[in-house]
């Protein structure tokens, strides 16, 4: 088989992974928790031996009675995983837990624990800012967790099963980071979607099954034939709310650009860093999650757009698409700042607000296109 044919069935081996996650969930004998905010530690819950899925709110077309629940003026990604959980699509799981990541993340917390009992719920107190007292706090909140789940499934959480969690978790930010080394460097071995959809395996929580697979993607891109010189394309950074909008990743690549790097929770964000594995455990990671924070809660503001300029350099960014979903205030409130600053940088800005299932994709597709257009020629 020549190694560019490798290379496809590795990356479907991964794509397939996250497809089939649910017969996969449902196989597994482990007990499992499922998670909305990329804050959650997961390496606590695999060290109870549990396995911590993320909601993404994909397989619920209507949002009617969430809305009913929930309010019309509300974030549509949230929305979506309400919905799933009121359908019972993870009614396989024991619980849920919401980290503190945002305010319709808490009030979702307060509705899932009103109207699906059946699940036990969990709330993470996430810190705003990040400070020695901070990071102290934070590790309290874990250690309270960990206690929870001592008491949940009757078994000790060992300093050994968190340290052999974290060497898990670290193994897959090593090989995700391996991997966009090619989207840094030009060699665009995914499209936007693909690439996605690979940070979305490692959110499935079945972490040897990523991990294997990865490591055989990687192995098969070092063996083929160094490809030829890439193309110099228009390279654009997606930045901004909860984001896995096909439609507007086409339009993207459609128009002749490349989705170089995605600066979500379903890209970069996920992956980002290590948890320091000599380190006592419960601190190392609460160090990172807090460490890590460069979303647009975290209060120091010029953390997440030095974060931002940083990646602009590190994957040649030519302009950048700032992505809000309808009423995410969090996200539209820096709006403003970000332009501000990415414009001082002269790195050009579009601005695109939407809801989780696009309904106005005509006229994104239309703007996405001008934009690019007035860069590209
Ligand atoms: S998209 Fe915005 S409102 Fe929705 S969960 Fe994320 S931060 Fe919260």
């Amino acid at each position: 088989m020549r190694g560019e044919d490798t290379i496809r069935q590795a990356i479907r081996g991964i794509v397939d992974l996250y497809r089939n996650r649910f017969d996969l969930w449902k196989a597994a004998d482990s007990p499992k928790i499922g998670w909305v905010s990329i804050q959650t530690p997961e390496e606590i819950f695999l060290a109870a031996g549990l396995i911590p899925l993320r909601i993404t709110g994909e397989l619920e077309s209507s949002a009617t009675d969430a809305c009913a629940r929930l309010g019309n003026n509300y974030c549509s990604y949230l929305l979506s995983c309400f919905s799933e959980g009121l359908a019972g699509v993870y009614d396989f799981a024991d619980g849920v837990i919401f980290a503190d990541a945002c305010d319709m993340r808490k009030k979702l917390w307060e509705a899932w624990t009103r109207d699906i009992p059946s699940m036990t719920t969990y709330f993470l107190d996430l810190p705003c800012y990040v400070s020695a007292i901070s990071k102290e706090y934070f590790a309290q909140r874990l250690r309270k967790l960990i206690t929870e789940m001592e008491h949940r499934y009757g078994r000790k959480i060992s300093e050994e099963a968190l340290r052999e969690a974290i060497d898990i978790c670290n193994r897959s930010r090593t090989l995700m980071q391996r991997l966009y080394r090619y989207k840094k460097g030009g060699r665009q071995v995914l499209t936007g979607g693909e690439s996605i959809q690979v940070v979305k395996a490692a959110t499935t929580g079945l972490k040897e099954h990523f991990n294997r697979k990865m490591s055989a993607l990687l192995e098969a891109l070092a063996a083929a034939e160094p490809p030829p010189a890439p193309r110099k394309g228009h390279r654009v950074m997606i930045c901004g709310s909860y984001f896995d909008q096909q439609g507007i990743i086409d339009a993207i690549e459609n128009g002749g650009a490349a989705l170089v790097c995605e600066d979500i929770s379903n890209g970069v964000k996920y992956f980002e860093g290590q948890i320091d594995p000599d380190a006592e455990p419960v601190t190392a990671i609460a160090d990172y999650y807090l460490e890590k924070y460069t979303s647009a809660r975290r209060l120091e503001i010029d953390v997440r757009i030095q974060h931002i300029l940083d990646l602009v350099q590190e994957y040649q960014v030519d302009s950048v698409i700032y992505y809000s979903i309808k009423f995410c205030d969090t996200n539209l409130h820096d709006y403003p700042y970000v332009l501000e600053r990415l414009r001082e940088a002269k790195i050009p800005v579009l601005s695109i607000e939407s809801e989780r299932n696009v309904t106005n994709l005509a006229s994104i597709r239309t703007r996405i296109q001008t934009f690019l257009e007035s860069r590209m020629f």
